[in-house]
């Protein structure tokens, strides 16, 4: 990577390319909206990667169906299907790879359109998934397209994947295929993730992610005569006592060094996901009175987001301490704890080639400085990166994050277009280097 993009003679027909296909990738956009493809439970992956397949195909790219067997979720009736498409250049040279998930949370309630109908009104399309992620995997397909239609003379290769359960941690999608070589640095030199980061910011990465239950234990007794027992739910009062006393206030004090936005994630955070102690809660509709007993059972789930700076063990061990702490001080503690979940923060550097290029396209193409961010939550980066050892990897895409997930999700057909055209861009300068005497990686 040895050029500013607006170097290659390529740009002025790539741009009439582009503006040729609006209406294709509108079209294109609303077909993907309009197959419901939900998770949980995992529904259409076939369908979605079926129409992926016939699309790149017709597009020049050999492509590979891959199903994620015996990954959390598969099964005959959720089969977790991905694919992987493939378009050698003509010469030697990187390989460039965009990636995007192709699963769509659930709608929930608040829409004022139909969430699979892919309504075009003035300038955006509507739909679950419009904005996380289906415009950013469509704005990738015809960036791909009309980059290919300009330059069909290029070296390296491009690959394109439409993968399952990011929505769900990855694991039958981008973790399945980073296990078996799809991401590994030595086949793909460079990876693009249009999640909606906004069409003018690059993502570096993101936080890492600890889940763990915690149980305080009793002991069960007539509720008359709580002083028979011992109750579980006091036990727990203590521990988010400790939290509010201790460790609210220490994670809050950290500050990373990652551009995370919003600015309230720069900091550690934890969340307490659950609260359940004592009896079963009442089913609705029940008239049924509780019985009288003390708790011999607490238990709560945490998601504590951790920083780049942080570590899975210190996480682990700054908890565990104040819990081992009550266990010296508060008479009959004791609790028990178990990891849920983990996942590694990634944080790909702002001078790594595919971030350096991609922050030229955006100046090039929206005559703005690109903003360096990371994400507060996790998304397939993660795998990726300990999965596959590839450290070239950024998010960019468009659509707002603010949207992801809400009712009315929309993505607008500008920042698509605009998106695409960033897109393309960094493909010319990936894959037409004009030194070909780059050193290998
Ligand atoms: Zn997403």
């Amino acid at each position: 990577m040895t050029h500013a993009p607006d170097a290659s003679p390529a740009l002025p027909a790539l741009s009439a390319a582009l503006a040729e296909r609006r209406d294709d990738l509108i079209a294109l956009t609303q077909d993907l909206i309009r197959i419901p493809t939900l998770n949980p439970p995992g529904e259409n992956y076939r369908e979605i990667c079926d129409y992926l397949d016939r699309r790149l195909r017709t597009s020049g790219f050999e492509t590979q169906m891959i199903r994620a067997e015996g990954t959390p979720g598969d099964s005959d009736r959720y089969p977790r299907w991905n694919v992987v498409a493939r378009r050698e250049g003509t010469r030697p040279g990187d390989c460039v790879h965009l990636t995007s998930h192709i699963d769509v949370v659930d709608v929930g309630a608040g829409w004022t359109v139909d969430p699979f109908g892919g309504a075009l009104i003035d300038g955006r399309i509507y739909g679950r998934g419009a904005c996380d992620m289906k415009g950013g995997l469509a704005a990738s397909i015809i960036a791909a397209e009309a980059f290919l239609a300009t330059c069909p003379d290029f070296a390296g290769a491009i690959e394109i994947s439409g993968t399952a359960d990011e929505e769900s941690g990855g694991y039958g999608g981008v973790a399945y295929l980073a296990e078996r070589g799809f991401f590994s640095p030595q086949k793909v030199q460079h990876v693009i993730i249009p999640e909606p980061l906004q069409k003018d910011r690059v993502c570096l990465g993101h936080r890492g992610g600890w889940w763990a239950e915690i149980e305080t234990f009793g002991e069960i007794a007539h509720g008359s005569m709580p002083f028979l027992g011992d109750c579980a739910v006091r036990h727990m009062g203590a521990v988010l006592q400790a939290f509010e006393d201790k460790l609210f206030p220490a994670m809050a004090a950290r500050r990373t060094e990652m551009p995370v936005v919003p600015e309230g994630a720069r900091s550690s955070t934890m969340n307490i996901n659950s609260i359940h102690g004592g009896q079963a809660e009442r089913l609705a509709g029940s008239t049924a009175l509780p019985s009288h007993c003390v708790p011999d059972s607490c238990r709560i789930v945490i998601d504590r987001r951790y920083l780049v700076e942080e570590t899975r063990d210190s996480v682990k061990a700054e908890i565990a301490g104040l819990l081992d702490g009550l266990k010296a001080t508060r008479p009959n503690f004791d609790y028990a704890m178990k990891e849920l979940n983990h996942v590694i923060p990634s944080m790909t550097d702002r001078d790594a080639p595919v971030a350096r290029t991609v922050a030229a396209a955006i100046a090039e193409v929206l005559g703005r400085e690109a903003e360096f961010v990371a994400s507060p939550g996790s998304y397939d980066q993660k795998h990726i990166d300990r999965i596959g050892k590839l450290k070239n990897c950024v998010a960019y895409g468009p659509g707002l994050l603010e949207l992801a997930h809400m009712p009315d999700e929309y993505v607008g057909v500008d920042d698509m277009m605009d998106s695409a055209d960033v897109m393309a861009r960094s493909l010319v300068a990936l894959l037409l280097p004009t030194d070909e005497t780059r050193p290998p990686h």
